[in-house]
């Protein structure tokens, strides 16, 4: 996990605790490479012995995405949730697997009015990752 102190202060803003349970929480979380729904996350948790209810799960995923340490993605109706624990990037989202990867190529160039003042951008690619391209399943067994 990126700088956990730093984290800690910017949750404790947002009167948000890390209690031992919720840091484990936050540990499997950021430690997953593929977007979860609050409900997939709440089940990780549950198999690791994390005892939290999914009302903390929301309520985690809601501070996180607050703080821009979260992002989230609507994908066929279905909000997921990825970590980002760094500077600004891009994402790449296969949406076979769900993994999300992180890239961190120079910001694209968009014209927009002069009296537009933009504040902040977000670029989120959706495809097939490399796995999930050679595999006849569609990635569903990786
Ligand atoms: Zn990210
Ligand atoms: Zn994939
Ligand atoms: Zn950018």
């Amino acid at each position: 996990m990126q700088n956990e102190s730093q984290i800690k202060v910017l949750l404790n803003e947002q009167k948000f605790r890390l209690t031992n349970e919720r840091h484990l929480l936050l540990k499997l979380f950021s430690e997953s490479s593929r977007m979860l729904t609050p409900a997939q996350l709440h089940e990780l948790a549950l198999e690791h012995q994390v005892k939290i209810g999914l009302t903390t799960v929301y309520r985690l995923l809601e501070v996180l995405t607050k703080t821009e340490l979260a992002t989230p993605f609507l994908i066929e109706g279905v909000i997921y949730y990825t970590f980002c624990g760094c500077n600004h990037h891009h994402h790449l989202v296969c949406l076979s697997c769900h993994q999300v990867l992180e890239t961190h190529q120079s910001c694209p160039t968009v014209e927009v009015p002069e009296d537009f003042r933009v504040e902040h951008h977000r670029l989120d690619l959706y495809g097939k990752c490399s796995a999930c391209q050679h595999s006849i399943e569609g990635g569903e067994s990786h």
